[in-house]
């Protein structure tokens, strides 16, 4: 299964409410085999992602880390 780093676009505000990933769920699922993973911290933000599934929005903050991370425009409608 390919994983892929997201582009950070924003830094954690702070370090103080990070969680440990393995407690954190996806923000999106699909149904393909490529999961992309929070560029600061490796949490799985989008799994399972196939390549013709997009998601809705262009950037999400991951649940773990709190960064602002970018989706690839090939992610996005
Ligand atoms: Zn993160």
């Amino acid at each position: 299964m390919p994983s892929i780093l997201l582009k950070v676009r924003r830094p954690p505000s702070s370090a103080a409410d990070h969680r440990p990933p393995e407690l954190v769920k996806p923000v999106f699922r699909g149904s393909g085999d490529t999961d992309y993973q929070c560029g600061n911290c490796g949490s799985v933000i989008a799994a399972s992602m196939g390549p013709t599934q997009r998601v809705i929005v262009d950037a999400v903050t991951c649940s773990a880390c709190g960064a602002e991370n970018e989706f690839p425009a090939s992610l996005r409608p």
